[in-house]
């Protein structure tokens, strides 16, 4: 769906500088930090930025990533998956593929307290292989 038609459907104003931002998220490759969007969307200042990221996220259009650093990332809203990031250069790889529902089950078996679990954030942090010839 086009950018201005996504945000319409969840009932917040098209306005150009949120069209452009969901666009450049939906673009983007790994999750973006509102400094990122910041240089790559012109017209707009950084508070803006940040409470429209915070808005998209909040209204199910983006999704909030966080790494080891302070830095809140946002990526596309989409498919639940995990993120692999090399702690050196900070590249980040996508992984598409989720296997931890079976160990959520397992997890709630231990569990006394607990009927259900509802969502996990999982983030794999290493060495990728340009780093790792350095
Ligand atoms: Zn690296
Ligand atoms: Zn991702
Ligand atoms: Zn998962």
């Amino acid at each position: 769906m086009e950018a201005e038609a996504l945000l319409k459907d969840k009932g917040l104003r098209a306005t150009p500088h949120r069209v452009a931002l969901l666009a450049a998220l939906y673009a983007s490759s790994r999750p973006v930090s509102a400094e990122e969007m910041h240089k790559k969307i012109s017209g707009a200042d950084l508070v803006t930025i940040y409470r429209n990221l915070q808005s998209l996220a909040a209204h199910g259009l983006a999704r909030e990533v966080r790494f080891k650093d302070s830095t809140v990332r946002y990526e596309a809203a989409g498919l639940h998956h995990h993120h692999l990031v090399c702690t050196t250069c900070g590249i980040v790889d996508e992984l598409p593929e989720c296997d931890i529902h079976l160990l959520e089950k397992e997890v709630l078996k231990k569990s006394d307290t607990f009927a259900s679990i509802d969502e996990h954030q999982l983030e794999f942090f290493g060495t990728c292989t340009v780093c790792a010839k350095r």
